[in-house]
């Protein structure tokens, strides 16, 4: 007996290309997306961050350091591990967002230093997720909140390098996109305020009579300072 259309083979819901729904992602996209990063080399571990960061946002994906030792680091995607609580913090007060980010997706990125140059490549390029909103397109999620600021203003103020601010930021708040850039305006407004008016010598005049600095300054006919003369014991 021929087989009725009843009897034929149910179409998985899931085939390769197939669009299902409307969430589903185009392939194309989906491809790039799973996209290798092509073997580099980079000089420094920052430089090669800041590609693989771009290469990430580009793809609607971000990646974060995850652990290393001198010669090798990992780059995982953001949504890496599961959650974990590490600020002491109750559930109710840490964002329902960031809770639900963690999925424990497999993309890995392989840092190995050799011959003075850090070789990249990609040790696993699938997501198990799919990509997100473009962060560029969207400057409202690298947007800080009020801890993030402060912690970044606290490292600003002791001369952390931005690379390094950007990096512990990722590192404290799981997920959080920020760039150089956002720093340097960080670190632009902090010196705004510091020197309320004043030149960067005349900021310096006053915090080291602050200190109990023993200072003796020259100034010109128009008051501006000429030389600063200080002594420590
Ligand atoms: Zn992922």
């Amino acid at each position: 007996m021929p087989p009725t259309e009843a009897d034929a083979e149910p179409v998985p819901a899931e085939q390769e290309g197939a669009a299902t729904g409307p969430d589903l992602v185009p392939v194309a996209r989906r491809a790039s997306f799973d996209a290798l990063m092509e073997d580099r080399e980079f000089a420094t571990v920052d430089i090669a961050m800041e590609e693989m960061r771009a290469f990430a946002q580009q793809r609607g994906f971000a990646v974060v350091k995850s652990s290393g030792n001198g010669s090798r680091v990992y780059v995982v995607c953001d949504r890496a591990g599961t959650y974990r609580n590490t600020h002491g913090l109750e559930e109710y007060e840490r964002s329902r967002q960031r809770l639900s980010r963690k999925c424990g997706c497999p993309y890995t990125l392989r840092l190995t230093y050799a011959n003075g140059r850090w070789h990249l490549t990609t040790a696993n390029g699938h997501h198990n997720h799919e990509p997100s909103a473009c962060t560029f397109v969207h400057p409202s999620k690298r947007q800080l909140n009020q801890e993030q600021l402060q912690f970044a203003r606290a490292l600003v103020n002791v001369g952390a390098r931005p690379t390094t601010i950007v990096n512990e930021l990722e590192r404290t708040f799981d997920g959080t996109v920020t760039t150089r850039r956002d720093i340097y305006n960080i670190r632009a407004r902090a010196v705004e305020e510091t020197l309320m008016g004043r030149t960067p010598t005349q900021a310096l005049v006053n915090r080291l009579q602050a200190e109990g600095v023993a200072v003796a300054v020259e100034m010109d006919p128009l008051r501006q300072l000429t030389r600063v003369f200080f002594s420590c014991q």
